[in-house]
């Protein structure tokens, strides 16, 4: 069976064949791959593997990256949650510091399952392992969500490109914040039409998000970033199981950004010729690493 390019095509195939999303996922990978759907889930859990030891490593360093603009956020978000009262509850907390953790993992040239870039691994991680331990949930329930946010990458991927540098940060931590919803609205047992809502109300309300990386590494904004756009994910899904629908289809959605980042400045896009990359700041520290690296 040749998976749809379309998530509409994916829904209407899902729906005719009573299957959920991640099935008729793991069943075209299988065909296509011509291998057994097992091996597709074994393929699945080394990822998911990988994910856990970044989480788990990232945990427990607080050692800057070489730039030093990144590194010891985690550190401080889970002495915090340690010792003082929290805004969030202690699911919400799991999210942003395995988000963090992962992330930062990254800016430490650590290993990260990109997903679907590096500079965005934090959010799918954090969402569907941090949630999954809340909820009691098992690995093969991980396992169908992390198909299920792969689907939703993959098809989005059809359309547009999943790089700052192509559409500006709405094509990797906005794209991976809809991976996540739609991975977490899998996990609650949410229908195929509520896991496509997930992503499709992430994905509107990230739409136009640039790509202004501060001295062109992957650190400031994009470590942060994957913390907010995390807790953005389970809004997505939250809202999404109360049955609130995307007006607009997420397939046009997709349509949307690529256009959107069409006619974004090539200078928000992974260029680090305007926004924070060129605030007073930015440039400072862009300047000052320029000398740094002369020296070493
Ligand atoms: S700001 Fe740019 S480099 Fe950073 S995560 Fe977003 S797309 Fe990637």
């Amino acid at each position: 069976m040749i998976k749809p390019d379309t998530f509409r095509d994916i829904l209407e195939l899902s729906e005719r064949r009573n299957k959920k999303l991640y099935e008729i996922c793991q069943e075209c990978e299988a065909d296509s791959l011509e291998i057994s759907q097992e091996e597709i889930r074994d393929r699945v859990k080394v990822i998911l593997d990988a994910m856990k030891e970044a989480i788990k490593q990232g945990l427990k360093s607080k050692e800057k990256s070489s730039s030093g603009l990144s590194g010891d956020d985690c550190a401080k978000l889970v002495k915090k949650y340690k010792s003082e009262k929290t805004l969030f509850p202690e699911t919400l907390q799991k999210v942003l510091t395995y988000s963090l953790a992962t992330v930062e993992q990254n800016a430490r040239m650590g290993k990260i399952a990109a997903c679907p870039t590096a500079g965005s691994c934090g959010i799918v991680p954090a969402v569907i392992i941090a949630m999954s331990e809340a909820l009691n949930l098992d690995e093969e329930a991980q396992i169908n969500a992390l198909i299920t946010a792969g689907l939703v990458g993959e098809t989005v991927s059809n359309k547009l490109a999943l790089a700052g540098a192509v559409a500006g940060c709405q094509s990797e931590c906005g794209v991976a914040a809809a991976m996540a919803a739609a991975g977490l609205a899998q996990m609650c047992e949410g229908t195929n039409e509520q896991i496509l809502n997930a992503a499709a109300l992430t994905l509107k309300n990230i739409m136009g998000l640039v790509c202004d990386p501060v001295a062109g590494l992957v650190e400031v904004p994009c470590v942060k970033r994957n913390a907010f756009l995390s807790i953005y994910a389970v809004t997505g899904a939250e809202l999404a199981l109360a049955g609130i629908e995307s007006v607009i289809p997420v397939d046009e959605i997709v349509d949307a950004m690529k256009q959107v980042g069409q006619m974004m400045s090539p200078k928000l896009k992974e260029s680090s010729e305007a926004g924070l990359a060129t605030t007073t700041t930015g440039t400072r520290i862009t300047e000052e690493l320029a000398q740094k690296w002369q020296e070493d």
